[in-house]
């Protein structure tokens, strides 16, 4: 199986893959663009990172039943069939889809998983009428930063892989805070509203691993500077503070993030940590 965890990944060199971009991360680490990443990153036991180094999304495999943990950009949509392979998997062991929030680089290609696997797409109950209908609010703090170098380029990235439109998921099921969420070895619910009225963490307690989703970031949008880190862009920038409380006493090995590479250490850490750069 060809999966090397991130600590061998970043010990090898710059991986032989086209960029759109000069590199911002040191040697191994750039992955800008949305083609299929072979080797696929381990996260954990059961949990891998599909994505680029702009936004992630995760495979999270128990017993050969795959489910997919956000989904990037619809335009990141090419990167499942091939990882899955690569596992040693398919499409038909998809089960489940879970998404954090309604924001178009989660929702990504949710529906086209649904529709082309029959798997079931879970959404928080606060965002699910925005991922039903494709509609949503942009984040406040957004607007007034576009102008700046690094987010001028995710913005482009964002538009050449679907980003500036948000198909609708035709069919959800909805889930709140503390629910188990009943998908092949269990993910539960940690309500950490903020960032969006609905954002939910996800906890896969056997695999020791914490989805932050936009909860944490672990690299900035505006600076490109790493480590745990509160995003500049929120609904309510108070309540994303505070949410923060919520993921400290978690039990977790590492935290997979929305944007960054994976965390790891406790959520207790990461969270004292961008609270001291806050
Ligand atoms: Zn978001």
């Amino acid at each position: 199986m060809l999966v090397r965890s991130e600590r061998e990944r970043s010990a090898v060199d710059t991986p032989a893959r086209t960029r759109e971009e000069a590199p911002s991360q040191p040697a191994g680490r750039c992955r800008l663009d949305s083609r299929a990443v072979s080797p696929v990153d381990k996260v954990a036991d059961g949990v891998y990172r599909l994505g680029t180094d702009w936004v992630g999304w995760y495979l999270y495999e128990v017993d050969a039943a795959v489910t997919v943990v956000d989904c990037g950009f619809s335009g990141y949509f090419e990167q499942l069939p091939a990882a899955l392979a690569e596992l040693g998997r398919s499409m038909g062991d998809v089960v489940a889809v879970v998404l954090t929030h309604y924001h178009a680089d989660h929702v990504g290609s949710a529906e086209r998983i649904r529709t082309e696997t029959g798997a079931t797409v879970f959404a928080p109950a606060d965002d699910a009428a925005g991922i039903r209908s494709g509609k949503v609010p942009i984040p406040a703090g957004m607007a007034p930063n576009l102008w700046r170098p690094r987010m001028m380029r995710y913005m482009a990235h964002a538009v050449r892989n679907g980003g500036a439109k948000m198909t609708p998921v035709g069919k959800v099921q909805t889930f709140s805070d503390g629910e188990l969420l009943e998908v092949p070895g269990g993910l539960r619910a940690v309500h950490t509203p903020g960032h969006t009225g609905g954002h939910c963490s996800l906890l896969a307690e056997a695999a020791g691993v914490l989805f932050a989703g936009d909860a944490l970031a672990m690299v900035s949008f505006l600076s490109g500077e790493t480590g745990p880190q509160l995003l500049p862009f929120h609904e309510d920038a108070g309540q994303a503070r505070e949410s923060l409380s919520r993921l400290e006493g978690i039990t977790a090995g590492v935290m997979a993030v929305g944007h960054g590479a994976p965390f790891e250490g406790t959520p207790g850490e990461a969270v004292a940590r961008a609270l001291a750069r806050a």
